[in-house]
């Protein structure tokens, strides 16, 4: 109460010195309602949510906060709100790409740093299944680590790396080698509280708030600050038979990939998939298992052909079901038509495999290879065109070095939320086509420059344009707003309708750069 009276004299305050004509840095007024452990507005503090793992795009924010509690966030965004237009980004773990929880001179909401110590949730089982109610700052690997130790509980639905922050992935998709089955992250979450455009704290549910609830989910950091999520878990298997097969001949791959994301009785848990172009990558941060101990030479298998794909799969099981893997995994892969003898096997606990990301991280790191810049592109493309894809862009504007993995899985739009602000294609199948793509500053080889890689992008986008291939970018990021609206495609007035029902001024989610502060709703409905 004392921070929503405070709010509402500093907003009489920044009127009155506006009708004045006398200007008030919006910051300030934080500082009055905040302790200095809630907002920072040292130059060091600032610095450090200027940028993200993307390492493209900088914007120094004026203040950043990390919040401890949905009334924090409330308040913060209050203040914001009553000081006109001062832009509000949340920013889990800086992970994007593209610069989407940048707040250019505005405030950055920093979650991930937020929450009290000592905060660990506990699954709860009630109305007939398990969940956990986490902060929205807080990273899947921590939630991991919590749902194990009590009752050996899991999330379904990963992405393949777990330090990201349950909000960041949510106003994504959140997606990996178990959405086929389980569908991305944002359709495991039962309930959220948002704190809204407005500073209000909402509870929303497919039953309760609904258009709120599925605004947030996918939706971009756009309609609100996820403070709390409520996350579906299940039964975590123990461990994970992990298997990878090769293949030269797309048509054959895509069929198996396809073929095993359809299946309704036994199947495997993870399908994923590798394009590899060069013999670097087949023993790349991705694909290590290969080696040392199972060293690939493309030459050795791929015989005429330049490029192979890596079917990749794993089966979970509980240590006492261990007889039955065998045999579960030998009657799947016998339908598959990979090359013989390109059969790489290897078994590891559920959570080494969840970890494998992280692990393949610290190598990175340790070399000197993670903090570089990440020209990165995901695509959703539609099944009926993936060939036409592989075509021209892996068996063509690849070349021979793609400057990191290419990931390329398809998956069951059955299995995703119509209703949420996740955009995909048209088909009731579609790829991840994801271009993992590090630069390389100081190497001697063009190829591994960051202008290379860039260009390349622009021409995959380009062929993709000219091809008629219908792809929707994930982790989208857009210069101008007609591109966003060409990208949101039949659900842009609906976002638009909803923007102006949470954020009515624009406040949130500014590094996307899609809403202007002083666009008016009417121009931006399309018609
Ligand atoms: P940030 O980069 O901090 O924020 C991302 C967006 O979410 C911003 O728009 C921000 O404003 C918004 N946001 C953040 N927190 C909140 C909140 N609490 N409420 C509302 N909005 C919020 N993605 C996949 O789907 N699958 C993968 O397998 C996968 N693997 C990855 C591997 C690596 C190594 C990396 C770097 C990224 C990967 N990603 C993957 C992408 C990742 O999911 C997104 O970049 C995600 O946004 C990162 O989460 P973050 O916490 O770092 O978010």
């Amino acid at each position: 109460m004392a921070i929503e009276r405070h709010a509402l004299l500093l907003l009489l305050i920044c009127r009155l010195l506006a009708t004045v004509g006398l200007t008030v840095a919006p910051a300030e007024p934080l500082l009055q309602l905040f302790d200095s452990d809630v907002v920072r507005l040292d130059p060091p503090a600032l610095a450090a949510s200027s940028s993200d793992f993307g390492a493209l795009f900088t914007a120094a924010p004026t203040a950043v906060a990390r919040p401890r509690s949905a009334e924090d966030v409330a308040g913060l965004i209050r203040s914001a709100h009553a000081a006109g237009s001062f832009p509000v980004s949340a920013r889990g773990c800086g992970h994007s790409t593209h610069g989407q929880a940048l707040a250019p001179a505005g405030l950055v909401v920093e979650m991930a740093r937020g929450r009290l110590p000592g905060h660990r949730p506990t699954p709860v089982y009630a109305g007939g299944q398990h969940y956990v109610d986490v902060w929205g700052g807080d990273s899947w690997t921590d939630v991991l680590s919590w749902t194990l130790s009590h009752g050996g509980l899991a999330p379904k639905s990963w992405t393949d790396y777990l330090h990201l922050s349950v909000g960041g992935t949510l106003s994504n998709a959140g997606v990996s080698g178990q959405a086929f089955h389980h569908g991305p992250q944002i359709s495991n979450v039962l309930q959220l509280d948002v704190v809204t455009g407005e500073g209000e704290v909402v509870t929303c549910s497919n039953e309760e708030n609904s258009e709120l609830f599925n605004a947030v989910l996918g939706g971009l950091g756009q309609f609100g600050i996820i403070t709390r999520a409520r996350i579906a878990l299940e039964r975590a298997p123990q461990r994970a038979r992990w298997i990878r097969v090769l293949y030269s001949d797309f048509a054959a791959f895509t069929r198996d990939q396809e073929r095993l994301i359809a299946l309704d009785g036994e199947r495997f848990d993870y399908v994923e998939g590798l394009v590899i172009v060069d013999e670097g990558l087949i023993n790349n941060w991705r694909s290590s298992f290969f080696s040392p101990k199972n060293p690939v030479k493309i030459g050795s298998v791929a015989g005429e052909q330049r490029v192979l794909y890596c079917l990749e799969m794993a089966k979970y099981y509980h240590e006492e079901d261990g007889g039955e893997v065998d045999g579960a995994v030998e009657r799947l892969l016998r339908r598959l038509r990979y090359i013989p003898s390109t059969e790489f096997t290897t078994d590891l606990t559920y959570v080494e495999f969840l970890g494998r990301v992280h692990r393949a991280e610290e190598r990175l790191r340790s070399k000197g290879l993670w903090d570089v810049p990440h020209p990165w592109l995901n695509l959703f493309v539609p099944a009926s065109q993936i060939a036409d894809f592989d075509s021209g862009v892996f068996r063509g504007i690849l070349g021979n070095n793609t400057g990191g993995p290419v990931l390329i899985y398809p998956m069951n739009k059955n299995k995703w939320d119509e209703r949420s602000s996740a955009v995909m294609p048209e088909e009731d199948v579609f790829y991840l086509v994801a271009f993992l793509r590090s630069a390389l500053p100081n190497s001697d080889d063009p190829t591994q420059s960051l202008e290379h890689l860039k260009q390349q992008n622009r021409e995959i986008l380009e062929f993709c344009h000219r091809a008629h291939i219908k792809i929707k970018q994930y982790l989208p990021h857009y210069k101008t707003q007609g591109e966003w609206v060409d990208h949101f495609g039949p659900k842009w007035n609906r976002f638009v309708a909803r923007k102006v029902e949470f954020d009515p001024k624009h406040i949130l989610g500014s590094g996307h750069g899609i809403f202007h502060p002083s666009s008016s709703p009417s121009s931006l409905f399309h018609t």
